[in-house]
């Protein structure tokens, strides 16, 4: 399961995107082409040449599970399974890509995986010799099947150092050679993109004895990402709200919950504080949103856009503690939303601090009164929340 707020810290992403970020760190991957059509795919399937599986693009686990894996024989049953696939919605959500791969004899399915051990304060990887699509099943019935030790800074891992432990987990001397390297690439990558997540499963042994990668997994800490560019563009919509697009386009602070009343408040300790007023008083808040310690008529304006146009929320509940933010520039951004917006959802203001007399009194001018105690704006918002529900 996944938790909401473990994906507002993190960037996952897609099967091709990983696989190509593996492969630039040593990984061998099989070789794939991406499509959106069956066209597409038909003439990636006759590129690649033989037997190919087609394989449903999306950030969900358990592809395979739902039908979005297929094989195919020739490039006119890799159009027909594309065509199968990209009808699909996996994990409710709309297949519109898939990677059609070259399909390889498999003898056995590893996994490898690289996650963050916080009580360990390491990297820690974990290592099976049961991998594919029945991991998490081989983990609860046989977790002996499972390996995992803690790894030192890619800096200092030397193959030689990981190898016994891939010899205990896979069972075979060579694949363990092979998969060592692999676990020195995986770490290295983990390390210089600040990954929480790098996974291979299933990490297959050929007919050939060959190691290779046939499906990749990575999670980028999203706090990381101002120290790649390269790791920010690949940031996928997917996992986003719309209102959460919206918001982080005009660089606000916002988080989508569900329930029906908007809040917009200054400072994130607030909005946090204002949002467990609400619960406590028995409403639900729909969102979290910080316009922010600055002091912006516009931030108002563009932060009422989006609660405006999301049609779960009943009331807005504006909550400004002025301190740097100034009671005069949040009055004129609300009077500002109303008259270029036609904001015309029920309000409930809240303003204290910083040229409060103000910003009361502008409102007050534009028919809005403003309270000025805290809990008695959040009763009130939840009063109407409830009356129109
Ligand atoms: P997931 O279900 O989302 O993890 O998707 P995977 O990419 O792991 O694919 C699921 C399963 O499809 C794998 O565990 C393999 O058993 C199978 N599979 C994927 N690629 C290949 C391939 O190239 N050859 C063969 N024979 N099976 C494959
Ligand atoms: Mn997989």
């Amino acid at each position: 399961m996944q938790l909401r707020s473990t994906r507002r810290t993190t960037i996952k992403l897609y099967e091709f995107q990983a696989r190509d970020l593996l492969a630039r760190y040593g990984c061998a991957i099989p070789r794939g082409i991406i499509a959106s059509s069956e066209k597409e795919a038909i003439a990636a399937a006759r590129e690649i040449g033989g037997s190919v599986f087609v394989k449903a693009q999306v950030l969900s686990g358990g592809r395979g599970k739902a039908g979005g894996v297929k094989f195919a024989a020739s490039p006119e049953e890799a159009g027909k399974a594309a065509r199968a696939v990209l009808s699909m919605r996996i994990g409710g959500v709309e297949v519109n890509r898939v990677l059609v791969v070259q399909a390889l004899q498999i003898k056995q399915e590893y996994y490898i995986g690289l996650t963050i051990d916080r009580g360990a304060r390491c990297v820690r990887c974990i290592l099976s010799a049961e991998g594919g699509m029945d991991i998490e099943f081989a983990a609860r019935k046989m977790p002996e099947k499972i390996v995992s030790f803690p790894l030192p800074l890619y800096s200092q891992t030397q193959r030689f150092k990981v190898t016994e432990a891939l010899v205990n987990a896979f069972g075979d001397a060579v694949a363990a050679d092979q998969a060592g390297e692999a676990v020195v690439s995986m770490n290295r990558l983990f390390n210089e993109k600040d990954c929480s997540l790098v996974e291979i499963n299933p990490y297959v042994l050929t007919k050939e004895d060959r190691l290779i990668a046939a499906d990749a997994k990575i999670v980028v800490d999203d706090n990381a990402l101002y120290k790649h560019p390269d790791m920010a563009a690949l940031r996928n919509d997917e996992e986003f709200g719309r209102d959460e697009l919206a918001a982080a386009a005009e660089g606000l602070s916002f988080v989508e919950l569900d329930g029906d009343i908007g809040c917009m408040v200054n400072g994130a300790g607030l909005a946090m504080a204002t949002m467990d007023l609400i619960t406590i008083c028995g409403g639900r808040p729909a969102n979290f949103l910080d316009v922010g310690g600055s002091s912006n008529p516009q931030k108002v304006v563009d932060a009422f856009k989006i609660l405006q146009s999301n049609k779960n929320i009943k009331v807005v509940l504006v909550n400004i503690f002025g301190g740097i933010t100034r009671g005069d520039d949040i009055a004129r951004g609300i009077i500002l939303a109303r008259q270029e917006l036609g904001v015309t959802k029920p309000m409930v203001v809240r303003l204290t601090g910083t040229s409060e007399e103000q910003g009361r009194s502008m409102l007050a001018e534009a028919g809005i009164t403003a309270q000025s105690e805290m809990a008695a704006a959040v009763q009130s918002a939840v009063a109407i929340a409830r009356a129109a529900s």
